[in-house]
């Protein structure tokens, strides 16, 4: 029986004003009801381009038709054949680019809520086999280092402890998850499911080691002369950028993601943790991504009374998710488009006190295939502000690069890899955003799923 409904069944979620004072999270997740309802919109297309949509190809008809008659279990262990981190992805891939954007519903109304629809299998499974026991995977007797505990680096360690290899994965920062823990808010994304995902992964028998920079404690080569036979690079792009111009050295002035990482990797918004952050109250966040939105609407959440997007293209062009920006507009964050940044201004004791703009109109497509921004002459004004976020994107760090021997970097500062994720040097393996630049969840989980093929392959010979 297919429900013929065009939209998706609404998922609950806290008020507006409720929730841009807390970090609880504001999706709440559908009930059984609701699941089995958004499932039976699905009408199991014989080609199912959903699947295409998926960088992990995740069997999407088949584990939807289990959540339709009410076999959860099923559709959960359908989905982990191919995605560890199902709990993860359903609550923040770009769905609309991916799965959901291929979704033959979405023709005639709104696709199917696959990434909603996964999010409830992986919850379910949680709150009813969660606390199962599991079997530490048989070693085959080959030792693999991973350096970086994001998704690349969870995935690949989560394939490879499968087959048998003993995995020891290095992290520079004190907790594993990447930017799964350090970027992205608790509001989106609750810390509990990435800690239940790393506990699952260290009782398989994944070793993590924290506080260790790679490059700084020890090298790559060090650890292949340690014995390790293969390493997996996945270190992410977690430098940020700077825009250059005048004021950028006041008090006053971060980058999202040194706020960010103040905020949910220490916990700043916890009144028992005493983490030094700005607690501005009109505050500028500078870029349209993901990672300004957050910004944003923790800034809010800090305690901000006015908080603005300032994007230099227009609501057509902005790069942050749809969900994303529609949460950022009803908790009050007020977007300035066509508007960029020439110079933050302070006072005589250098802080700031406002960021002077331009106004920008559009003209013809550039390389990317937007828009071009165009200043408007003479259209300079003064926002004031007391608090600047730079939020206009990140890049790799270069340490891994510069200290292992002979190791090759890509045409956008990259580590340089081929189709099954080797690099240059025999046994180096690398994938995530250190390969890419800044990038998606879900890719940096694929990419860490094709290096540990590879790994298998060349340690199998
Ligand atoms: P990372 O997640 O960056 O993990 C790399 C890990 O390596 C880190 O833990 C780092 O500490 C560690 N490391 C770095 N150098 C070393 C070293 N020398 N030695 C040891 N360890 C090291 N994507 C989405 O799909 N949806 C979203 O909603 C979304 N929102 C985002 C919000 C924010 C604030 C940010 C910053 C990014 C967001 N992204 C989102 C992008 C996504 O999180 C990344 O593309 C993804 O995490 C990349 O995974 P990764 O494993 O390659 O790198
Ligand atoms: Fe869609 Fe992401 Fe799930 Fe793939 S992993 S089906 S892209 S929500
Ligand atoms: Fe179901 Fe949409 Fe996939 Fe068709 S394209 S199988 S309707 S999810």
């Amino acid at each position: 029986m297919i429900n013929l409904v065009n939209e998706k069944n609404p998922m609950p979620e806290q008020k507006p004003d409720v929730r841009n004072k807390n970090f609880l999270e504001v999706a709440e997740g559908y009930t059984e009801d609701m699941a089995v309802r958004e499932a039976l919109r699905c009408l199991q297309c014989r080609k199912h381009p959903c699947t295409s949509g998926c960088p992990v190809s995740v069997r999407i008809p088949e584990f939807v038709s289990k959540i339709a008659e009410g076999e959860f279990e099923e559709a959960y262990q359908i989905i982990k054949t191919t995605n560890s981190l199902p709990a993860v992805c359903g609550r923040v891939c770009p769905q609309e680019n991916q799965c959901e954007g291929k979704c033959v519903r979405g023709v005639k109304g709104e696709p199917v809520g696959i990434g909603r629809l996964e999010r409830f299998a992986a919850d379910w499974h949680a709150a009813n086999f969660g606390d199962e026991e599991i079997e530490p995977a048989q070693s085959n007797g080959h030792k693999v280092a991973v350096i970086g505990a994001g998704p690349a680096g969870l995935s690949c360690a989560g394939d490879l402890v499968n087959k048998g290899y003993e995995v020891t994965v290095f992290e520079s920062l004190h907790k594993t998850g990447g930017v799964l823990v350090y970027g992205i808010p608790e509001f989106r994304l609750p810390k509990a499911i990435v800690a239940a995902e790393v506990k699952a992964l260290e009782a398989k028998g994944v070793k993590f080691v924290t506080d260790a920079v790679v490059g700084r404690s020890v090298t790559v080569d060090e650890l292949m002369e340690d014995g390790f036979e293969s390493v997996f690079i996945g270190t992410g792009a977690g430098l940020p950028s700077f825009m250059k111009i005048p004021g950028e050295n006041l008090l006053g002035v971060c980058s999202a993601n040194e706020y960010l990482s103040r905020i949910n990797l220490m916990k700043a918004y916890l009144p028992e943790y005493d983490t030094p952050i700005m607690h501005g109250n009109k505050i500028a966040v500078v870029g349209g991504g993901n990672v300004a939105m957050d910004a944003a609407r923790c800034a809010k959440r800090m305690g901000a009374e006015d908080v603005y997007i300032i994007y230099r293209r227009s609501a057509e062009e902005i790069p942050a998710r749809a969900e994303e920006i529609h949460h950022a507009v009803e908790e009050g964050i007020d977007f300035r488009y066509l508007t960029n940044p020439v110079q933050v201004v302070g006072d005589e004791n250098g802080y700031v006190t406002g960021i002077e703009c331009v106004k920008m109109e559009l003209g013809e497509p550039d390389a990317s295939g937007r828009r071009r921004p165009i200043e408007i002459k003479d259209s300079n004004f003064i926002l004031e502000v007391d608090t600047v976020i730079m939020s206009i994107g990140t890049k790799l760090n270069k340490l891994i690069l510069e200290t292992t021997e002979n190791l090759e970097a890509n045409d956008r500062g990259g580590i340089g890899v081929d189709g099954k994720a080797a690099t240059n040097r025999p046994g180096i393996f690398a994938g995530g955003d250190a390969v890419t630049g800044a990038a998606t969840v879900i890719k940096a989980m694929g990419a860490g799923k094709v290096a540990a093929a590879g790994i298998d392959e060349f340690l199998s010979k």
